[in-house]
């Protein structure tokens, strides 16, 4: 069989190219083993992965306690459904809601189911607790949101591409400027429907847009204010990836539904989960949700293991020190830069925004260059490039990493 040997990557891109849906536009760059920050692509060449699976990986690829937790999970029970109870689940839900300090929680499989499950929850709450009248609940959003690609989470994107002709769209979800509190109160104020407010603690995908300082803790404010569900999607914040375990733990925010996904298993296997205390978890009755593999035995002792991972090794202070210096090196580089308008994040989500036009292809080109020069990086929205790398990075890497970026960064100056 063919397709068993070892392929070139221009077969591995060809084959894709042929047989899959092109549902993506991937870098040129075809991998075949990972281990810590480290990828190497079908050919041995080894690059440093600053993507990390869109922060799926931040324990590093292949962490050996995660991928041997799965390994001997595999080989014991792998799925029962919910039908029937299994050992682990519980284990898990008491391990996670000890973690993130949580009465409950619900497992699921990927971020969007996540964010779809949140914003059930939060529906149903409204009309049994908050008492607001049949079909009348409203979730405000922002713009420039990313939560997923279902067909209600694309109902108020506003991103054209991700939307168009995927209609009829889900009604319900007010769109207001992020970053904006002025923009939250006018609608939290004026509409007794309102029943949550859906925002990412940093906008990852729209360019790593990192909002004023306190804007977390006033929104959260307003939500108690007005009786309304504060639901912070931290798919790609949490987990240690902007230096503390969750983003709104730097303003000290309780959320009153937590939102995880990716990390959450060291990026070995799907698993994702809300969290919430129970005066708004226990509007969930039998029959209400569900999914066949949310709750497996794998995923449980996936993260478990991929929880005690971030804390045995500290990836929190860890990111977050090697974010400042990250931003620090980069920040000096810009100083001398026409090809670079600014860096920045929080930890080791960061961006660097490119002086081009939106729609230019500078940033794909150096991130093409960058590849060429051993290190995976990703354009996100407009000119701009995240870098995020895993977190079980050493400085020496990290410098490393800065001099392929910088050096990269110069074939692109004029
Ligand atoms: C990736 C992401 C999601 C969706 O997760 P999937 O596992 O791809 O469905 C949701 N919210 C945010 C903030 C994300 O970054």
């Amino acid at each position: 069989m063919a397709v068993l040997n070892q392929l070139s990557s221009q077969e591995a891109i060809t084959l894709e190219n042929k047989y899959g849906a092109h549902n993506y536009h991937p870098l040129p760059v075809v991998l075949n083993r990972g281990e810590g920050v480290f990828v190497w692509d079908v050919e041995g060449k080894k690059y440093y992965d600053f993507l990390s699976a869109y922060s799926a990986v931040n324990q590093g690829h292949c962490h050996p306690k995660i991928v041997g937790a799965m390994v001997n999970q595999a080989q014991t029970l792998t799925l029962t459904s919910r039908a029937f109870y299994n050992d682990m689940l519980g284990k898990f839900e008491k391990f996670a809601c000890e973690y993130f300090k949580f009465d409950k929680l619900l497992p699921m499989n990927t971020g969007a189911e996540a964010v779809e499950t949140a914003l059930k929850i939060c529906r149903k709450w409204a009309y049994e607790v908050k008492s607001i009248d049949e079909n009348e609940a409203e979730i405000i959003v922002c713009e420039n949101n990313f939560h997923g690609r279902t067909t209600t989470i694309i109902s108020f994107s506003n991103d054209p591409v991700a939307r168009k002709n995927f209609g009829p769209y889900t009604k319900g979800f007010i769109k207001i400027e992020y970053n904006n509190l002025d923009a939250l109160e006018e609608n939290l104020k004026n509409n007794p429907n309102v029943a949550g407010f859906l925002v990412e603690p940093i906008q990852g995908e729209a360019g790593v847009y990192v909002p004023d300082e306190g804007y977390l803790t006033k929104a959260k404010a307003l939500c108690e204010k007005y009786n309304v569900l504060f639901i912070a999607d931290e798919v790609q914040t949490g987990i240690a990836r902007t230096g503390k375990l969750l983003a709104v733990n730097h303003e000290n925010v309780k959320p009153d539904i937590l939102i995880l996904g990716k990390a959450i298993s060291g990026g070995v296997y799907p698993v994702s989960a809300v969290l919430a205390n129970d005066p708004v978890m226990n509007v969930i009755k039998p029959g209400n949700h569900g999914s066949t593999f949310g709750g497996n035995p794998v995923a449980a002792a996936v993260a478990m293991a991929a929880l005690e991972v971030v804390e045995d090794e500290q990836l929190a202070d860890k990111a977050l020190e090697l974010g400042v210096l990250f931003r620090s090196e980069l920040n000096a580089y810009i100083e001398t830069s026409g090809i670079v308008n600014l860096v920045r994040g929080k930890g080791l989500l960061n961006a660097i925004v490119i002086n081009d036009d939106e729609d230019s292809d500078t940033a794909w080109n150096i991130c093409v260059a960058l590849k060429e020069n051993g290190l995976l990086a990703k354009p996100t929205h407009g000119n701009i490039i995240r870098f995020a790398p895993p977190l079980v990075m050493t400085k020496e890497e990290l410098l490393d990493c800065v001099k392929i970026i910088t050096t990269t960064l110069k074939q692109f100056e004029s």
